[in-house]
């Protein structure tokens, strides 16, 4: 499957970095490491970005209409211009709406399964912002892991990314981790595969994973 803006990890001059542990560790409640992503999983930044499109540039804009996920290269938009909206996006985090309802709650039953950790692309300069945002939530975490914007995440020591990205779904999976990935317009057009699996909210990522947990457990 060809995605855009996706390397092909096999052919890739990174391919070690991808290639799967040599010793797949059995899922296990004790070491289930989860990397829980910001933008699209949590935080609803795209809705605040296309806000401030609508006043930048006076062009009428839905979320719906956001089909891809570098959706802003057809509009003409310059990279900078795009990562300009969403440095201010999150310099108003207060404006920021969560992704779905009863984030701590959910967050808490993931955190239950495993250690969790927010790992996210977001700048130095707004991840700041993201912080605050994530106390002013309510949302329990270990830590902030900070990857570059354009980064692989895949090679991380995680074996669970919740991630609205295809690409860094696509990653995890492609190296035998679990990639969940959170539904949204810009990733309607990915397919499923093995360890590549949607999801439409948090709670299915809970459901998911305690389902391969028990299945571990059982063949343990
Ligand atoms: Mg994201």
């Amino acid at each position: 499957m060809e995605l855009r803006g996706v390397k092909t990890i096999r052919n890739s001059d990174q391919a070690t970095k991808y290639s799967p542990t040599k010793k797949q560790r059995q899922l296990a409640k004790d070491t289930l490491r989860i990397a829980l992503d910001l933008d699209g999983v949590l935080a609803d930044a795209t809705g605040s970005w296309l806000r401030l499109f609508k006043q930048r540039f006076r062009v009428p804009l839905r979320r719906s209409q956001i089909n891809e996920w570098d959706f802003w290269k057809r509009l003409g938009l310059k990279q900078k211009d795009f990562e300009d909206i969403f440095a201010e996006a999150w310099q108003r985090w207060q404006s920021i709406r969560e992704t779905e309802g009863n984030l701590p709650e959910k967050v808490d039953r993931l955190r239950s399964l495993g250690e969790l950790d927010i790992v996210t692309g977001r700048s130095r300069d707004t991840i700041k912002y993201a912080a605050k945002w994530l106390s002013n939530k309510r949302i329990n975490f270990g830590k902030i892991v900070l990857v570059g914007t354009y980064a692989p995440k895949a090679h991380l020591d995680y074996d669970v990314f919740i991630d609205d990205s295809p690409r860094h779904a696509n990653e995890a999976a492609e190296c035998g981790k679990i990639g969940l990935l959170y539904n949204q317009p810009w990733n309607k057009n990915v397919g499923e595969k093995d360890n590549l699996i949607r999801i439409q909210n948090l709670q299915d990522a809970s459901t998911i994973l305690e389902n391969k947990l028990a299945e571990s457990g059982l063949k343990g």
